[in-house]
């Protein structure tokens, strides 16, 4: 037996079709949501996300704008921009596109977002209603994350989720969504010794690392649900974490790498950038 591949494409795109009829319902209110990308540099990479964001509000009918700052953009000229799309009532949600150079404080300038605009969730109240269970604006990827696990028809309660990786935008964030979905959760991350002990004991492996082949079939329970988040390049090829030759044939459900958790946080990107909208207009 093969595992089925979740389509993160498919249900993107389904996503984006209800985000469509949302968006346009609220415009026969006269009220059109808007999201801005800040984009510091020429960062190819981070060239290349703005566009697929751009493409996909035009997609959902919400309109976008890009302030593109210099790679020398100082600090201080760097925070009043955020602080003006901060003040226009018509911009509904910010994303600052990281990484930032060098020379510049992420932390500081990811503050000038207010936590309303946060379409990220990456603002400290936001993540703070999170490991609280209040409700707010979660994290885009561990959203699609969990988009993707619903997919698979797996129910996630009693489950053991293993999650690898612990940063605050991915990591973390997934491991709170699955508590809260009823998952006993571990958290695995560069220190862990032993790490297939725990993966092996997973009925849903998330992996968020970004190291091609690390996830090998005899580190898989056999059926388990395997969430690629990891993100390397391979020979110029787009790869995931998981080494797939070795998985498919172990795992039950398996979200590739391209075509799974990236599709899948651009239309959370979207849900939230309207979810933000419709709460202003007291929808
Ligand atoms: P990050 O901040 O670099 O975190 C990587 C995590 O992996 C860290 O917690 C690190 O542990 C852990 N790690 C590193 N090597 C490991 C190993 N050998 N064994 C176990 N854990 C290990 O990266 P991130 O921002 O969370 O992103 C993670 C991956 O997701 C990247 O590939 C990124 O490109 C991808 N990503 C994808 C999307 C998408 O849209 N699909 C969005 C965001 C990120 P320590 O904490 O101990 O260092």
């Amino acid at each position: 037996m093969s595992a089925v591949l979740l389509d993160g494409k498919m249900l993107a795109a389904r996503r984006e079709e209800e985000t469509l009829q949302r968006v346009n319902a609220l415009k026969a209110r006269g009220i059109e949501p808007g999201l801005a990308f800040i984009l510091v540099g020429e960062d190819p990479a981070s060239k290349v996300y703005v566009r697929s964001k751009n493409k996909a509000c035009e997609r959902c009918g919400i309109r976008s704008v890009t302030c593109h700052l210099p790679e020398d953009v100082t600090q201080e000229e760097l925070e009043r921009e955020l602080k003006k799309l901060a003040d226009d009532p018509s911009v509904h949600g910010m994303l600052l596109q990281l990484p930032i150079p060098r020379h510049l404080d992420e932390a500081a300038a990811l503050a000038c977002i207010p936590p309303e605009k946060d379409v990220d969730g990456f603002h400290p109240v936001n993540a703070g209603n999170l490991v609280n269970g209040i409700p707010g604006i979660r994290s885009c990827t561990p959203l699609g994350i969990m988009d993707l696990i619903a997919l698979s028809g797996v129910k996630t309660e009693g489950k053991h989720a293993v999650v690898i990786g612990r940063s605050a935008i991915v990591g973390k964030p997934a491991a709170l969504l699955l508590l809260e979905a009823n998952c006993t959760v571990t958290i695995c991350h560069s220190r862990t010794v032993d790490l297939a002990k725990y993966t092996r004991e997973a009925d849903i492996l998330v992996s968020a690392v970004g190291k091609a082949g690390l996830i090998t079939g005899d580190m898989v329970k056999p059926g388990a649900v395997v969430i690629d988040a990891g993100i390397a390049r391979v020979d110029g090829k787009v790869v995931g974490d998981v080494d797939r030759q070795s998985v498919e044939p172990i795992a039950g459900f398996l979200s590739p790498v391209p075509g799974g958790c990236g599709p899948m946080t651009i239309a959370e990107l979207m849900v939230n950038t309207l979810n933000i909208a419709e709460a202003k207009a007291n929808v």
